[in-house]
């Protein structure tokens, strides 16, 4: 079956989920001169919700009545959005929840699902404001379609529900250390990313994975765990962590990295066009691995060719980029970080899978 289309009803009333702390601190100044005059001429009534500490949205849509509401729309960077897709996770009506239109505009310093977003509908690479401009027009348009997401366990027992990758080495360290600059906006990855080839090291563990094989017709939809109603989506591809993988999966003979990256969308930022191939719902897990042993210079050359989305061309025999199902990081030692969009998580062994069309975003 093929993804289903769906189209805002106008008038709208939309929920505006704004973190004034995301990016540059710009994310209200923003909503009111970019943002607000595109929504009235588009008949959408924007009911603005100023985030005020972590974890605050992710309560709010936890409790929230969503019948208000016809979309939810996130002002911030892909953190908030995090908290929006695992609040409404954690509702005993999750199924129906999920299927209230997601939205976001990039008001962050990280805002690779807008630029995903921009990207699939065929623009130019733009940011800032450009950016904000595409992507509050493709929210007025008012289509809107189905996005995979995929689940993450832990091996302490957290479930995780993510739209957009997790991190582990390099680029994770990136992420997190560049934090202190967020006024930077995204310069900040950067300047991290110069800071971090300078003191670069290598991450032990060991990687796994289901290949997605040559089959894309997407992943099958989400099912409750034993067909009882509210229990969440079963992570059917998975076994329990403390169990070795199943016969079907490849596990990664070497056991020292530079980073491991699992990205479900094109962009890993702005100006980084990580999976070009990508697409809201193909099912697909985009798994890259950097081993150890690449030099500083050609890491450098693999992220400026990033910008362009070209860094597979360049024939590096360190990095490998493979489609898969479901995969496990098993880290040795839980020195360093890991992150889940963007978001920092402690280091532990980690697997996920992916979840066909599990919930719905805007279309171009
Ligand atoms: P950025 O791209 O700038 O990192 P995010 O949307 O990812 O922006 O937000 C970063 C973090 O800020 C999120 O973890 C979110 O929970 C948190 N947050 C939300 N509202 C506030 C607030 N008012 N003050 C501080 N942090 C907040
Ligand atoms: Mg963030």
């Amino acid at each position: 079956p093929g993804a289903s289309y769906g189209v805002l009803p106008r008038p709208c009333h939309a929920l505006v989920l704004l973190n004034p702390q995301s990016g540059a601190g710009r994310a209200l100044d923003d909503f009111h001169a970019v943002v607000q005059p595109m929504l009235a001429d588009a008949d959408i009534t924007p009911s603005i919700f100023i985030t005020e500490r972590p974890h605050h949205a992710q309560e709010k849509m936890r409790d929230e009545d969503l019948s208000q509401w016809d979309t939810l729309v996130v002002m911030s960077g892909d953190g908030l959005l995090h908290e929006v897709v695992n609040g409404l996770m954690e509702r005993p009506d999750w199924e129906e929840a999920m299927k209230k239109p997601l939205c976001i505009l990039p008001g962050g310093s990280g805002n690779a699902l807008a630029a995903s977003i921009n990207y699939y509908a065929g623009n130019d690479h733009v940011a800032k404001k450009k950016l904000l401009t595409n992507c509050t027009f493709i929210l007025c348009k008012g289509l809107h379609t189905q996005m995979d997401l995929v689940s993450l366990s832990t091996a302490s027992g957290k479930r995780f529900f993510s739209f957009l990758g997790f991190g582990w080495g390099f680029i994770a360290d990136v992420d997190i250390d560049s934090e202190k600059y967020r006024r930077l906006g995204n310069a900040r990855f950067t300047l991290g990313t110069l800071q971090c080839l300078a003191r670069l090291r290598v991450y032990q563990g060991r990687l796994s994975y289901l290949p997605a094989g040559p089959e894309h017709g997407g992943a099958p939809p989400a099912l409750p765990e034993g067909g009882t109603e509210g229990a969440l989506p079963a992570d059917s591809l998975l076994v329990p962590l403390g169990q070795p993988v199943p016969a079907s999966w490849a596990v990664v003979p070497e056991e020292e990295f530079v980073c491991v990256y699992a990205i479900y969308q094109s962009h890993l930022g702005t100006n980084l066009l990580m999976a070009p191939a990508a697409r809201l719902d193909d099912g697909c897990i985009h798994l890259f691995y950097v081993r150890a042993g690449i030099s500083r210079v050609a890491l450098l050359k693999v992220f400026l060719a990033m910008g362009r989305g070209t860094h597979l061309d360049l024939g590096c025999p360190h990095l490998h980029h493979v489609p898969v199902r479901a995969f496990r990081l098993e880290p040795r030692g839980s020195a360093g970080v890991m992150t889940v969009d963007g978001e920092a998580l402690a280091c532990e062994p980690v697997q996920g899978q992916v979840h066909g069309r599990l919930c719905r975003i805007p279309r171009a």
